[in-house]
């Protein structure tokens, strides 16, 4: 079988080398996969779902532990601390809070993954913050401190959508922030050694997380996409096979019908295609198909469309076209594919094709359009073959 033409073409789309291989997140690839748009907008509705998650999450958290903190709080003064925590927390109940503003406004926006990266830099920053305070005070409060940034450090990994890198603008501010609030309490290299060392690790643990989480959501959405387009592809020809050509029609009789103008559909079947698979054999018919292929998407401008209706039949639709740009671009085709000899494993074949164009001229339905074109194909074969007829 002439698979080889096809499976090539269909691994074209995938968007280059080393993407579908393990390390396909490599360096090149990120690139390229950050290149995608498909994959921006695969991102964007991803980071959306984490920030609104993280939202709700950061508004219940720290609003119940700033009101256990009020009840529970045992000292003479217990607003003061309570006041202070609440100011390393404002900044991120406010950016949670316009997080969810903006889900509720402008769900398509570009903000999700800024956003999350500020939202997860207040939380750090807030955690840090907090931890500071308790550090070389009360060992419990000290302990509990310190526990609850581990865990924070762990959890804000999931905001960092492109990995470990989306970590930095997340965790280095508040590490340096409590470096410095460290530093300035002086508690001696071994103390300070002790209290940073649980925080780091958790940064360490958090970017191997985030780079995990990438890798994984990068590779299932290549081998959604790989799976996504052999649906919509020819695997003979590479070409869009019927399902994606019957996609194509309705998007352009939708159009169409929006804004007015015209689009084309023009029916192409090989003339006694039986003869060469009775002659030859299969293999060579489907050698002649993959080249019929080559000549059709190298002739056709970049918004039209050429897929393989079935069997030796392709249907070529044509955009913003009246009906003579429409035959000129059929003729155009049958003078590509008839002007020169098809080269196969049998020798050098002459191959032609019969054209039939129809304009969409406000048909009510796509399929009124193909039908038509349909007509004026027989009618081309009716009239000898290798030639093109308009209905
Ligand atoms: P006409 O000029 O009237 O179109 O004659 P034809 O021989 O091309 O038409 P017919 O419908 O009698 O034959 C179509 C042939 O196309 C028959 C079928 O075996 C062949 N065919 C359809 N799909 C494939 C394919 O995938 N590979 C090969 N090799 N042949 C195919
Ligand atoms: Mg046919
Ligand atoms: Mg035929």
């Amino acid at each position: 079988m002439g698979r080889a033409c096809g499976r090539l073409a269909a691994a074209r789309p995938l968007g280059g080398r080393g993407m579908t291989r393990g390390s396909d997140t490599g360096r090149l690839a990120r690139r390229e996969l950050l290149a995608m748009p498909d994959y921006l907008a695969h991102e964007r509705s991803q980071a959306r779902r984490l920030a609104i998650g993280a939202a709700w999450l950061v508004l219940l958290a720290l609003s119940l532990l700033q009101l256990l903190e009020y009840l529970l709080g045992h000292d003479g003064d217990r607003v003061g601390p309570w006041l202070l925590h609440a100011v390393w927390r404002l900044p991120a109940l406010l950016t949670a809070v316009w997080v969810l503003v903006l889900a509720a406004k402008r769900p398509e926006g570009d903000w999700p993954r800024p956003l999350s990266l500020l939202l997860g830099f207040w939380v750090m920053i807030a955690a840090w913050g907090l931890t500071a305070l308790h550090l070389g005070g009360h060992e419990v409060q000290m302990h509990e401190a310190l526990q609850r940034l581990v865990i924070t450090t762990v959890a804000v990994s999931v905001l960092a959508v492109r990995g470990a890198r989306d970590l930095l603008p997340i965790c280095l501010p508040g590490i340096v922030l409590g470096g410095v609030l460290l530093w300035s309490l002086d508690p001696g290299p071994a103390r300070a050694l002790a209290w940073a060392t649980h925080p780091l690790l958790a940064t360490v643990v958090a970017a191997v997380i985030a780079e995990l989480l990438f890798r994984g959501n990068a590779q299932a959405f290549l081998a959604n996409r790989q799976i996504r387009e052999s649906a919509l592809t020819d695997s003979l020809t590479g070409l869009p096979n019927r399902r994606a050509v019957d996609d194509a029609l309705r998007a352009a009789h939708a159009r169409v019908d929006r804004h007015g103008g015209h689009y084309a559909v023009v029916m192409a079947d090989l003339d006694h295609f039986k003869r060469v698979n009775d002659t030859w054999g299969h293999a060579v018919g489907d050698e002649v198909l993959c080249e019929l292929g080559r000549r059709l998407r190298a002739e056709l401008r970049a918004n039209d469309l050429a897929g393989r209706w079935g069997g030796e039949e392709f249907l070529i639709l044509l955009q913003d076209v009246d009906a003579d740009a429409a035959w000129r671009a059929a003729e155009k085709l049958r003078v590509r594919i008839g002007g020169e000899l098809f080269v196969t494993s049998a020798g050098e074949l002459p191959v032609t094709v019969s054209l039939g164009v129809a304009l969409s001229r406000g048909a009510p339905r796509p399929e009124d359009v193909v039908n038509r074109a349909d007509e004026a194909l027989y009618e081309a074969k009716r009239g000898g073959r290798n030639r093109t007829a308009v209905r």
